[in-house]
């Protein structure tokens, strides 16, 4: 493989194997005797409590996300205003947006009366807001127009604050002195700073990010100076996204990441191992996950970061390849014979990873669609890591008090450290840490500017609002204890019942009209190879096309195509003259006689079996559509599709 030097072997796996076959495995794996389950019970119970006897419920972020959760109107407005007043450039438009988005929430209704400071002051602030323009209000007059215009700055300036507030209650600092500041104000907890931003769109957001990322670990390592070493484990530490780092990370661009963005990375490593740093690569997307390994192993196994155990990654269990990267992350671990560390995430994309693939037209999802499958994949990788815990640093970052009481019932509290996210499970680990001290809990933290902030709050707004969320039913004290403490393995009763009954699956999407049309997922790269060895193939031969009236071939005025891509000929095409253009018209003039002749439902049948030509000769056409036209291999994908 051009690029890589690794000696690690690539990660590979199926992307998306059925969950039925992957339930039997995880419900087997998931069975406790009677004892362990009161004991789980127990703690699991206790956290909760200590969770709804928090003064004004959870606390701090989680009322504000309990309250405006995306499945309200007023939490999908908040959000378009943030975009409104974090992307649009003109105050004008800004205006226009906000104006249309109060309108549609409820800001000063009973609904929302949470006694939490940050849930009231947002309230207010929004609600005043809409007091000040209220379009529904409004008659369309002159004068209210003027008083509308008047009132829009004092809006924007309102709204501003309520995101300003939102923000700090996420971030810890806006700058990473100031992160730093505060968090030497928690000596109990250790840290992992964020960095906001993700998804670099040109090579200078990128290489704003590498800056960013490298003032960090600098000011990171300063602030802990010369302390006594300590195991990284025990240091602060940093996470990085890769698509923060390289504009076009994708697998299609496979090459050029590895040659662009194996060094970035591998000089933030070094930097972080200069100061016996932490340093975890976040995980993101699905698509990217084969080609986030590749770039790991291959700076994982330069030589310049042996003795080093402070490298880490985020597994995400939702994912059906989790397990399997696990054993990869095993023998990495055992090949380099370095210690890695693993934060184990459910994942956070969810609803990303859904959509997508449903727009591709894949065969099935890569992630569970049911969350018990996504929590009982957690526990088995939990169980998987704990059993590593000599080549493996665990991180266990979760906010679900069961999922805290049934790992340290598989593992205790030694070798492993818990993690959250700054602002959210403060409760839960308050009252974890006080009843068992020799547990640890790392922050992560997110640090940066409001303007950064956006995919962050939207992913804890997706997240949290969901009903089938911990934070949103470990909130609500409508919700008996032992509801929330419904194990998973209850809710997945048979391996029949592991998937989401009401996802279809993304090629019965349009189901009973049609079949979705099949797609591919290029970040899978055993899919990916087999499609380039099908448009090499079909690239080999010479194309031709000629005008085909009402079923039958005609010769025309013969050329040649050249390809734009390397000027080579590839085919020719025999144009229609005017004699033949007379022709066409005057064949549908007569309507096509053949065509019009064929029954409806042969005529369906013939236009399906068209379809499903298109797609056996995806290599063909593929090739076609690239080497006439020059077009991207996605964009030929699309076309096809
Ligand atoms: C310290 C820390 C670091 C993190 N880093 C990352 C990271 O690098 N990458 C990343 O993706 N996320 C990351 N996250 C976010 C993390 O994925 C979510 O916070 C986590 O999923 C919430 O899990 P929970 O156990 O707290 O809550 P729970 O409420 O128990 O679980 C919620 C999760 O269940 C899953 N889920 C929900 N509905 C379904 C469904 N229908 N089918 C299948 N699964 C479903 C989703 O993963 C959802 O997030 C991080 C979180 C923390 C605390």
């Amino acid at each position: 493989m051009t690029g890589l030097d690794s000696a690690l072997p690539p990660f590979r796996a199926p992307l998306a194997p059925p969950d039925e076959e992957l339930a039997a495995g995880l419900l087997a794996d998931a069975a406790h005797d009677d004892a362990t389950e009161r004991r789980i019970d127990a703690r699991a119970r206790t956290l909760v409590e200590a969770i709804r006897a928090r003064t004004g419920g959870l606390g701090g972020i989680e009322d504000f996300l309990h309250a405006y959760s995306l499945s309200t109107k007023e939490g999908l407005a908040l959000m378009v205003l943030a975009e409104a007043l974090l992307r649009v450039p003109d105050a004008a438009t800004a205006d226009r947006l906000i104006e249309d988005k109060l309108a549609a929430g409820r800001w000063l209704d009973g609904d929302i009366k949470s006694p939490a400071l940050l849930v009231s002051a947002s309230a207010w602030t929004l609600g005043i807001a809409a007091r000040i323009i209220h379009p529904g209000e409004m008659p369309e007059t002159i004068l209210d127009t003027i008083a509308r215009r008047l009132g829009l700055p004092t809006l924007r300036a309102a709204t501003r604050q309520a995101m300003r507030l939102i923000s700090s209650h996420f971030v810890l600092g806006q700058t990473i002195e100031e992160a730093l500041d505060r968090a030497r104000g928690h000596a109990e907890f250790r840290y992992s700073f964020d960095m906001l931003g993700e998804g670099a769109r040109t090579a200078s957001a990128a290489e704003k990010y590498f800056a960013a990322y490298a003032a960090a670990i600098a000011a990171i390592g300063s602030s802990i100076g010369n302390v006594a070493p300590r195991s990284p484990a025990a240091r602060p530490g940093i996470s990085v996204k890769l698509s923060a780092l390289h504009p076009r990370f994708e697998a299609i661009s496979q090459d050029r990441v590895l040659a662009e963005l194996k060094p970035r990375l591998l000089d933030l490593a070094r930097m972080a191992k200069a100061h016996e740093l932490q340093f975890t690569v976040d995980a993101e997307e699905a698509e990217r996950l084969e080609l986030s390994l590749d770039v790991i192993g291959a700076v994982l196994a330069d030589p310049s970061l042996r003795g080093w155990d402070g490298f880490g990654l985020a597994v995400q269990a939702y994912q059906k390849r989790a397990l399997p990267l696990i054993a990869w992350i095993e023998d990495a671990a055992a090949t380099l014979s370095s210690r890695l560390t693993v934060r184990l995430v459910k994942g956070a994309y969810w609803d990303t990873e859904i959509k997508r693939a449903q727009e591709r037209g894949l065969d099935d999802y890569p992630v569970f669609t049911r969350k018990a499958m996504t929590d009982l994949c957690y526990m088995a990788c939990v169980k998987r890591l704990l059993a590593a815990r000599k080549n493996i640093f665990p991180q266990f970052a979760t906010h679900n008090a069961l999922t805290v009481a049934s790992v340290i019932e598989a593992g205790g509290v030694e070798g492993f450290e818990f993690q959250r996210l700054y602002g959210m499970g403060e409760a839960l680990y308050a009252a974890l840490l006080a009843d068992l001290p020799g547990a640890t809990c790392r922050v992560y933290a997110p640090v940066g500017g409001h303007r950064d902030l956006l995919a962050y709050l939207v992913r804890r707004l997706l997240e949290n609002g969901a009903n089938s969320s911990f934070v949103s039913v470990a909130a609500d004290p409508s919700v008996p204890i032992e509801e929330v403490l419904r194990r998973p393995q209850s809710w997945i009763a048979s391996p029949a019942a592991a998937r989401n009954a009401k996802i279809p699956l993304p090629r019965d999407l349009y189901q009973p009209q049609r079949r979705n049309s099949a797609g591919i997922e290029f970040g899978e790269r055993a899919s990916l190879d087999a499609l380039l060895a099908e448009i090499r193939a079909g690239a080999a031969g010479s194309s031709e096309a000629q005008p085909l009236i009402d079923g039958v071939a005609l010769q025309g005025i013969e050329r040649t195509v050249i390809s734009p891509i390397d000027g080579r000929a590839i085919g020719v095409v025999r144009e229609g003259d005017e004699a033949i253009a007379r022709a066409a018209m005057a064949a549908a003039a007569a309507g096509f006689p053949a065509w019009a002749a064929t029954p409806c439902e042969e005529r369906a049948a013939l236009i399906e079996r068209a379809a499903e030509r298109l797609e056996s000769h995806r290599g063909e056409l593929l090739a076609l559509l690239q080497n006439e036209a020059g077009k991207t291999l996605d964009d030929a994908v699309a076309e096809l599709r």
